[in-house]
């Protein structure tokens, strides 16, 4: 699915293979469903996972970027569990950019409870800003062949924070096709023995993912959304078309 000379519209970029079908699976789905490309960079390759291998998960991830519809997708190698938002890490994520040239790029909400989520934020958006520095080098996107790009738009999927969200995504006609996402990663969610203390059944992910889309959608006034957090402010251009009831 990787391929050196495609672009995207859409970029989500997170710290697992499984974190975007989590926290912006859907919206993937609907931004496809509207004709726009799409692509997911997990930073790791998931060799600290006590379930499966890392390359059984990138056949899973391969799969799952499949179901959501994806034009692209490829993982770096940054360590897994232990990731550094340092300058050289920075500038592998500003290669991919440069290659992608997304308009718009997703990263997880910069407060987590895993420390590699909350991380890949700072490291996301650091990397888009020296995406777009004219003079600076990055090895995996030669400057003669990939031009400075700095993306227009950067949003925080915000599943997983105790945030309130700035806008909602509706993914209802996408929800279950997301789970299925989710699904494919057969090593980590199928009922199995092995690390079963850790890891809840099928049943109980499925219940769970569309309790959390339910809720999120009712704050917007549709069946399923996924929620985002911008730091800039919303611009409105006629008050009649805002959309989301008020009373
Ligand atoms: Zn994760």
């Amino acid at each position: 699915m990787a391929s050196t000379e495609i672009e995207v519209d859409v970029l989500a970029i997170a710290a697992h293979r499984d974190d975007v079908e989590q926290t912006c699976g859907g919206t993937l789905l609907r931004m496809a469903s509207r004709g726009l490309r799409t692509g997911i960079l997990d930073l790791t390759r998931g060799e600290s996972g006590t379930r499966g291998s890392a390359e059984e998960r990138a056949a899973e991830a391969a799969e799952a970027g499949r179901i959501l519809g994806v034009s692209w997708r490829d993982a770096l190698d940054l360590p897994d569990g232990a990731i550094a938002n340092t300058y050289e890490n920075r500038l592998k994520v500003a290669a991919v950019i440069r290659r992608l040239k997304p308009r718009v790029v997703i990263l997880p909400y910069w407060e987590a409870r895993h420390p590699d989520h909350a991380v890949c934020a700072p490291l996301g958006y650091e990397a888009c800003f020296v995406a777009g520095l004219a003079r600076v080098e990055t090895s995996g996107a030669p400057l003669e062949k990939f031009k400075p790009h700095r993306p227009f738009k950067i949003v925080y999927a915000s599943l997983y924070a105790d945030v309130r969200p700035s806008f909602i995504v509706d993914i209802t006609p996408y929800a279950e096709q997301r789970l299925q996402s989710l699904m494919a990663y057969k090593s980590q969610y199928s009922n199995q023995a092995q690390g079963g203390g850790l890891f809840v059944p099928e049943e109980e992910i499925r219940e769970r993912t569309f309790a959390e889309a339910r809720h999120y959608g009712l704050l917007a006034g549709v069946k399923y959304g996924e929620p985002f957090v911008q730091r800039e402010v919303g611009l409105v251009d006629d008050l009649t078309l805002i959309p989301v009831q008020s009373i």
